[in-house]
């Protein structure tokens, strides 16, 4: 059976379906060349819904559904989070659990350091990780698609710049010198206004699929 084509986005209005400040600003960055009004979940006093799932597209849903259900609007979440590699894949979706109550993120990236030294992995390969986000599209009458994007790179310690947020101090994508705390915006989703092509990150490379799908311009 041939996949029904994705809906389309005709302009309007759309909620990014996120709590989190640094996931907000980053897909308002990459929308805004599109002429849409995006608003963040917080405009609309939305609370955060509980990620049950056990996938990044389960969670990715669960935000989108709640929020399109909630205003009646197309909504847009993202669910992400690292994966490392010689941990097996953690933190995973629990990334932003391992950061605890305080959203301590230092405290997060020493916890996945102290056990990459547990676990003798003392070389880049070893040190290996992946960033994944997976953007839902869900629609007030229950439809959603998705779209996933992923950046591999190398842990370093110390971590490294005070940009971006979460693990971006201590996450070097391959190819690169700098980590992406240390990146601009515009150089950590490899996005450039004039040149429209998006990425380099995770969120970026999820967008580029979203916005081929879904969006014109
Ligand atoms: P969630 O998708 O809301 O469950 O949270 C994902 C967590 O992964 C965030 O709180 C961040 O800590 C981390 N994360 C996701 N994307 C990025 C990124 O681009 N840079 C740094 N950390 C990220």
């Amino acid at each position: 059976m041939a996949d029904r084509p994705v809906r389309k986005l005709a302009g309007g209005r759309l909620v990014v379906a996120s709590h989190n400040e640094g996931k907000v600003r980053e897909i308002g960055d990459l929308i805004a060349p599109y002429g849409l009004i995006a608003g963040p979940a917080a405009d609309h006093g939305l609370p955060e819904p509980e990620e049950t799932g056990a996938t990044f597209e389960e969670n990715a849903s669960i935000k989108a559904q709640a929020a399109a259900q909630a205003t009646g609007l197309p909504a847009l979440a993202d669910d992400s989070g690292l994966c490392v590699d010689a941990l097996d894949g953690d933190p995973g979706i629990y990334a932003a659990r391992w950061a605890g109550p305080q959203r301590d993120f230092f405290a997060a990236m020493e916890k996945v350091q102290d056990l990459l030294v547990a676990a003798g992995a003392d070389t880049d390969e070893l040190r290996s990780a992946h960033f994944v986000a997976v953007l839902c599209l869900a629609w007030p009458d229950g439809e959603e698609a998705f779209f996933r994007g992923e950046v591999g790179g190398t842990i370093v310690w110390p971590p490294r710049g005070d940009q971006g947020f979460g693990y971006d101090p201590f996450f070097r994508p391959h190819g690169y010198d700098t980590t992406f705390g240390e990146m601009s915006a515009e150089a950590k989703h490899g996005w450039s206004a004039e040149h429209g092509e998006p990425g380099l990150s995770h969120r970026a490379r999820a967008f580029a699929k979203f916005a081929q799908a879904c969006l014109d311009g």
